[in-house]
This record gives C-alpha cells, structure tokens and sequence, in this order.
C-alpha cells in the first residue's frame, strides 16, 4: 500500500496538469494579443501572423512535452496499482442482483446524496435519473424484472419525495453548521426543545446535552451565538442561564445538574476540579453533533449512518472473503445453493451488527422468516420447527426446565 501512496503523491506533486494549464494559458494570452493588435490597426494582420508562427509552434511542443511527464507518472502509476491488486479480480456479474432493480438503486444513491448534503449533484442527478429512465436486466434472482412488485414501485416513486428530503436535510445542515463551525447552539436546542416531547419517549438525552454544552460555553466565557467575550463574568452568565433553562431537567438529570452549578465554586481552578471532565472534553462538540444527526434522522425515520455507504462498506470488507470462496466452488465445481443466506461467516465490525442472531439450542438452526423462534411460557425459547417435533400440538414439556405449555401458548420472538 505504501508504494500506491508514494505513487498518488508523486502525481499529486508533481505530475499534475499545473504546468500544462499555466503553458495553455501563455498560448491563448498570446492570441489575444495578436487579435487585439489586429482589429484595432487591420493593416498589421500578415506581419502580426507572421510573428505568431514561431511561438505557436513552440508552445504546442512546450504543451505535448508537459504531458509527456504526466503520461508517465499514471503509467507508473498503473503499474502499482497492477502489482498491488495482482490476484484480485473482480467479481463477476454471476451473483448480480441489482441490474433487475435499477429503479431503486438510483433511489438509494439520490437518497444517499441528499444526506450527505450534496443538493445539487443529487438534483442533477434526479433529474436525469428521470429524463433517462433505466431498464432492469433480468438476473438470476429476478428472471422477469419487467412485472415490478407493487412494494418497488412505491418505493422507488412514492414515497421519494427528493424536494422535502432536501429541505429537511438542508435544515440539518444548517443547524450543524452552527453548531461545529459557529459554536453556536440556539438553533440545536431550538430543534430539540420544539420536538421535547418526542425526544423524551425516545429516552433521548440530545435536550440536555445541547443545555448543558450550552452552560459549558457560557461558564468558559462564549456569549450565546459563540463568541468569545469576557470570561470573567461567565460563571455568572452560566448560572443565571441554569436558573432559567434547566427548571424541566430537574428530576431526570438532577445529579448532573448538581454538579454542573455545583461547578461554580471552582470556577478559577475548573481544570483541577472533581467536575474537570464537564468543562474540558475535547470531543465535546463532536459528540453533540453526532447525537443530533442520529435523533434528526430517526425522527425522519432513518439510520443515521447512509444505508448505501454501510453497504458499500460491508460490500468492500466481504468481497475478498466471497471471491476466495468463488474461487474454491469453482475448483471443487460446487455451487452455492442456499439463497438469502451467506456460505461462510463475514466478519464485519460491531457498529455493523444490525440484528441479533437466533440459534435454536434444541435444532442448532438459524432461525429464518418461516422458522422463527417462539418463546414457551416458561421463557425458554426454541425454533418453531422445535416446537412443532416435540409438542406434536398437544401439551409438552419444556427441553430446559420443568415447565409444561401447549404450542398454542408459545409467542414468536422478534430480534
Ligand atoms: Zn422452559
């Protein structure tokens, strides 16, 4: 990997178009020269030509000459990448499953714009999404893609209603800017405290976190759109900000909120304080930030990370485990028939894990959609095909405790 990065310096340094443009540039000042002296005097055309002649020729060389180092940079270039990724090749279109629905591909990718908050691209990109309406290839999972499922079809036009999302994300952009690039937090808590409500049953604490960074910044001297001023008078500035904004944290952050005000004794030696970590936390502000993007998008009802780049990701941490895995079926000619379900284990990083697995401890089986685990009254849980063989639909007696149920008492478990 280091001589790829050596390579992709050196084109960033020096074989770059730099002197190229600088070397067009001459050539075309020079022509306009020539064109300005011609039409203000038109009797100095054949000897204004003629001068031009030489020096065209030569700033062509110089130009050509230019890009021959950049030729050779991307060749060498090239090269590295080659020896780099030798033996990998790329997976063929044999597994393809996502030519039958292009629709909803260009769905996840203007989706996946919008929320990184690149508004035009995602618009122009829409847009001709639109103007040139794609065609599904069939593919081996989807023989027939023409007759759309009537769920895709909403999917990929109903419910994308690209001019609302954008306004939404722009909002969140425009708040989270002020926030990271301002330190200013009114428009945060302004957004947190009109939807208070909801973000409480959702036992969110964005609220007071954004109150309490709030407090922070005012007792370390920032007035309330984040400026600095004079840090004498902060602690003052701070508690009169506790008195009338943390009256509703009262019984749900009541320590915290203690120790904030608490705080305020040791406000010329905070740095040495017991309460040092509330008032000294570089990541602080990143911190606030990441829980506002992750409330604002569940309230949106999205993940707050974009599905197309957790699945490009995981995609990219597969692929070297799936191609070996080709490689070997193909050697020992056996095919990979289980559909729905991966041959091999893919391990991926917790923050990818989405959904708890389900193994039935009396089968050993996964559990699937149409044998899922069910839950005896007695709490143990078993796969539904379990239950069916050993209850034979009449009362039985639990494999792991004393306990005794009807089938008709088990309740499925959703993980
Ligand atoms: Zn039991």
């Amino acid at each position: 990997m280091e001589a790829l990065k050596l390579e992709v310096e050196q084109l960033e340094k020096r074989d770059n178009l730099q002197q190229s443009i600088e070397d067009v540039q001459k050539t075309i000042d020079m022509l306009v020269n020539a064109r300005n002296t011609i039409s203000a005097d038109p009797k100095a055309a054949p000897i204004t030509l003629a001068k031009l002649q030489t020096p065209v020729k030569h700033s062509f060389d110089r130009v050509n000459d230019d890009l021959k180092k950049i030729h050779s940079g991307l060749n060498s270039y090239s090269k590295a990448l080659n020896k780099k990724f030798k033996d990998k090749p790329l997976p063929t279109a044999e597994n393809d499953a996502l030519s039958s629905h292009p629709s909803l591909m260009n769905r996840a990718i203007a989706m996946h714009l919008l929320r990184e908050g690149q508004f035009s691209v995602a618009s122009t990109f829409i847009e001709e999404a639109n103007a040139h309406p794609p065609h599904p290839e069939p593919t081996p999972g989807t023989p027939n893609p023409y007759i759309q499922e009537a769920w895709e079809k909403d999917l990929a036009n109903g419910t994308f209603n690209s001019e609302k999302l954008q306004q939404q994300f722009a909002e969140m952009y425009h708040i989270l800017h002020e926030l990271k690039q301002q330190k200013n937090l009114a428009p945060a808590i302004a957004w947190a405290r009109e939807r208070s409500g909801v973000l409480e049953t959702r036992g969110s604490n964005l609220e007071f976190e954004l109150c309490r960074l709030q407090f922070v910044c005012l007792f370390t001297g920032r007035d309330f759109q984040g400026n600095m001023v004079n840090p004498s008078e902060g602690p003052l500035r701070a508690l009169s900000y506790a008195r009338s904004e943390f009256g509703p944290f009262q019984n749900r952050y009541a320590r915290e909120v203690q120790q904030l005000v608490g705080a305020i004794l040791y406000w010329q030696n905070i740095g040495e304080s017991p309460y040092r970590r509330h008032f000294i936390n570089e990541s602080a502000w990143d911190e606030v930030a990441n829980s506002f993007t992750r409330e604002f998008c569940s309230l949106l009802g999205l993940s707050a990370d974009s599905p197309l780049y957790i699945a490009a990701t995981a995609g990219a941490i597969a692929l070297p485990t799936l191609l070996k895995l080709q490689n070997i079926m193909k050697e020992k000619r056996t095919e990979w028939t289980t559909q729905n379900e991966l041959p091999v284990e893919i391990p991926l990083p917790p923050s990818y894990h989405f959904h708890s697995i389900f193994v039935c401890p009396v089968s050993k089986e996964q559990g699937t959609d149409q044998n899922p685990p069910m839950m005896m009254p007695c709490g143990h849980v078993i796969a539904q095909e379990s239950l069916d063989k050993l209850s034979k639909g009449a009362r039985f007696k639990c494999p792991y405790c004393p306990g005794e149920s009807h089938p008709r008492d088990a309740r499925k478990v959703f993980l």
